[in-house]
């Protein structure tokens, strides 16, 4: 699944070239994605103005001249082909292999400044919605969003607010989308590694009893803003693909500290640890027992 990391990294590509365009023609290869597509979809976005693409945890925003704001998630498998003057484009910085295939090509934008958007998705967990801006907030799905991560209202008093009194691990906490939005478990684990905090620590050991942040919660929000933009950064740069024996694209891999590095020795300068695994509510962690305490 795109982390934000790589949500951020498509909307940094799509951008340019959506932004300030009109959508000329809306092609629709099938009725949904993960859900029908909204009522007249085709017929609402034709003739509409893209203000500005913006981004909420992995959710993409579109705002549009009607006032309606498209909204476009890429679930497990979706991704975007850009067709312009420039030549091919595919934005955005995928851990994982996006199809080209032109079966899973679901949607495809055409702007008036001749650029040809192409939703592709060959699992369809991806979806897009059309709603009014101001009815945007009231979505269940945008009301359960704890806190943006590189926003400016996300520091330590806001995430230790959030842990505090959470009998449950940091890793169970930072994984929680009510929490802090859009952090997955690559970055869950690069974060905390950062950070040197345990995976297994209670998330409420952030915080004083009042509620207060202590140093650990300075140091995890300093980390997860730190892992984050450099992860943006990478992808900014970094689009040489790496394939490895399984076929899956290992691109990004030599990037993390310790996710999928079983076994390495800790990147922590002079731990001395190695990497372990383990399984945290069904998902694998990776840490360093030596430093992350
Ligand atoms: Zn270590």
């Amino acid at each position: 699944m795109p982390e934000l990391p790589e949500v951020e990294t498509v909307r940094r590509g799509l951008a340019p070239v959506m932004e300030g365009a009109r959508f000329a023609k809306v092609e629709l290869h099938r009725a949904d994605l993960r859900w029908p597509f909204p009522k007249d979809f085709a017929r609402r976005l034709t003739g509409q103005t893209i203000a500005g693409l913006g981004r909420r945890a992995k959710y993409l925003l579109a705002d549009l001249s009607s006032g309606d704001v498209l909204v476009m998630h890429l679930g497990m498998s979706g991704s975007f082909r850009v067709f312009s003057k420039a030549g091919e484009a595919k934005p955005g910085r995928y851990h994982h292999a996006r199809s080209q295939h032109a079966a899973h090509d679901h949607v495809v934008f055409h702007l008036s400044n001749g650029a040809v958007v192409t939703f592709n998705d060959p699992r369809r967990f991806g979806f897009m919605k059309l709603m009014p801006r101001n009815a945007l907030e009231e979505q269940p799905f945008m009301r359960a969003l704890g806190a943006e991560p590189l926003g400016n209202v996300f520091d330590a008093a806001t995430l230790a607010r959030a842990c505090a009194g959470k009998k449950t691990s940091l890793k169970a906490a930072l994984s929680d989308q009510r929490v802090v939005a859009g952090l997955g478990n690559i970055y869950v684990c690069e974060a905390l590694n950062r950070a040197r905090l345990s995976p297994k620590r209670k998330a409420s050991t952030i915080a004083t009893r009042s509620g207060a942040p202590n140093e650990r919660a300075a140091a995890l929000v300093d980390a997860i803003k730190a892992v984050l933009n450099d992860a943006i950064k990478a992808g900014g740069s970094s689009l040489r693909d790496h394939r490895r024996t399984d076929g899956e694209l290992g691109m990004f891999q030599h990037s993390f500290r310790v996710y999928d590095r079983e076994g390495e020795p800790c990147p922590t300068r002079g731990c001395g640890g190695t990497v372990r695994r383990i399984v945290q509510g069904a998902r694998s962690t990776f840490y360093c027992l030596v430093c992350q305490k």
